[in-house]
């Protein structure tokens, strides 16, 4: 299934939103990813040069099924085919210059294989998505740990507030957003995604 667009989830974590010193948000943050961004399990994030410090970010991913707009969040879950694990690489020095500029972070976010995902996993496999253990390990070292019932808006509550706004597409792909931990990639580096009841994530960092 083709990927329209990548929907993503900023500060939907409090630990995350303490460690970037933001303040909690009102409504869901939202940002894109181009599908350009998206790898596969195995493949190697790629870092161009010069662009600074380049950090990781384990996210639940969910998958759009059936698309719609302005679904309602008694339906939201009916819309969604599959999950997956994600990570929401970011160029965090090239997204903290944009912040403190009040420009957008599109490029932070959005460059070539910045967006690693998992296997699909059918929804229906998946024991309870409002209570799953998230991990990431760098070269074997735990870095990030929380659990999806942490998330201040929940499945529900994002797939329609997006939906208000954006119609969402079968394929199209929204990241929730990521626990405490966020740190450093680099070249070298195997980073190991886990969502416990979905799977592993796996990618070797190099530099482009
Ligand atoms: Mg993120």
């Amino acid at each position: 299934m083709r990927c329209g667009k990548i929907v993503c989830v900023g500060q939907n974590y409090r630990e995350h939103i303490r460690e970037m010193r933001s303040d909690e948000p009102a409504e869901p943050v939202l940002f894109l990813k181009p599908s350009t961004s998206l790898i596969s399990d195995g493949e190697a994030i790629l870092i161009p040069e010069g662009i600074g410090t380049v950090h990781h970010e384990v996210e639940l991913a969910l998958i759009v099924g059936k698309g719609g707009r302005d679904i309602a969040e008694k339906d939201a879950l009916s819309h969604i085919s599959q999950v997956s694990v994600f990570n929401d690489v970011t160029a965090r020095d090239v997204q903290s210059a944009a912040r403190k500029a009040g420009l957008p972070w599109a490029l932070a976010k959005g460059m070539d294989t910045f967006a690693p995902l998992g296997e699909r996993v059918p929804l229906d496999r998946v024991p309870d998505i409002h209570s799953l253990d998230l991990e990431l390990r760098v070269n074997g070292e735990f870095r990030q740990k929380g659990n999806t019932a942490q998330m201040i808006f929940p499945p529900e509550r994002l797939i329609a507030h997006i939906s208000r706004f954006m119609t969402l597409e079968p394929g199209d792909i929204i990241a929730t957003g990521t626990p405490s931990g966020v740190g450093p990639l680099r070249p070298g580096d195997v980073v190991e995604a886990t969502v416990h009841g979905v799977g592993t994530l796996r990618n070797p960092v190099r530099m482009r």
